[in-house]
């Protein structure tokens, strides 16, 4: 699933590419992913784009004052193409979900694998209209994210610190790669309960959270559409690595199961050796 600094990446690319560009058609080809009907997707058409943003892990492509808006979710991707096939896109069980065309003949692809279909595009007049950007909590990497705004956001927080970090309207964008990225860097455990973090662990976790995210960013940045994927996946130190050796320590990454997600941490650096309890390891341990 692509995360802040994905996105971040994706706006560079499409600023460059799509900006002073006309859009000419828009069409949905998955009936579930547009969340809004008025106005209609086609109300995009013979509009020239004069802006992409990010807000959280959404991507907004301004054309001239209406807005399409879209969140990727778990399984989503786009897919840009210098030339764009001639024929009308077939709706049927591919992954294709929604295709942009642009003037000169380029454009681009949003998909979806697998079943389970969460992509959402949104046509809007104001970003905000989108319930999940108006519940939007602040951007890390903004200029005004420091230690005491960190802090403030975290005081009363009750949760386990990798989900509140992975909470959208507590802060924006991360998602469970780079939470278990962020935790890994700040040698904390994703259990620990935001509650008991001193002030001292409070500044290490800020250090790490924004350190994390602009490597990631500055690794994105000007890398295509096409290879964010792989790059991606190439700058994670834990996160999707379960058995490899850990890059600081050398111990084995290990994982905790949920029913639909995983998180890999490495005991050594996180929780001073002591693996955590897995459902599923103990489950067969049984
Ligand atoms: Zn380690």
């Amino acid at each position: 699933m692509p995360e802040l600094p994905e996105v971040e990446a994706l706006t560079d690319f499409l600023t460059e590419h799509l900006v002073g560009h006309e859009i000419v058609r828009v069409l949905p080809v998955a009936v579930s992913v547009l969340k809004t009907y008025d106005p209609p997707p086609a109300a995009l058409e013979g509009r020239t784009v004069t802006g992409v943003t990010r807000h959280g892990k959404f991507l907004d492509l301004d054309a001239d004052g209406l807005h399409l808006v879209t969140h990727l979710a778990r399984a989503g991707w786009l897919h840009w193409r210098d030339r764009l096939p001639d024929g009308p896109p077939r709706p049927g069980k591919g992954p294709l979900a929604l295709r942009v065309a642009l003037e000169d003949g380029e454009g681009f692809d949003l998909t979806e694998a697998g079943t389970q279909k969460s992509l959402a595009v949104y046509v809007v007049h104001d970003p905000a209209d989108v319930p999940g950007i108006a519940r939007l909590g602040p951007d890390p990497l903004a200029d005004g994210f420091d230690e005491a705004r960190f802090a403030a956001l975290l005081d009363g927080e009750r949760r386990q610190i990798k989900g509140a970090l992975r909470d959208q309207s507590l802060i924006a964008g991360i998602g469970n790669a780079y939470s278990d990225e962020i935790l890994h860097a700040a040698k904390m455990s994703p259990f620990k309960l935001a509650s008991s973090l001193t002030a001292d662990d409070v500044s290490v976790l800020h250090k790490a959270l924004r350190d994390t995210l602009t490597e990631a960013v500055e690794r994105s940045r000007g890398v295509a559409a096409g290879r964010l994927k792989a790059e991606k996946k190439s700058g994670l130190r834990v996160h999707g690595r379960a058995g490899e050796k850990c890059p600081v320590c050398g111990d084995t990454i290990r994982e905790v199961s949920f029913h639909d997600s995983s998180l890999q941490y490495c005991a050594t650096c996180q929780t001073g050796g002591k693996p955590l309890a897995d459902r599923r390891m103990s489950k067969l341990l049984k």
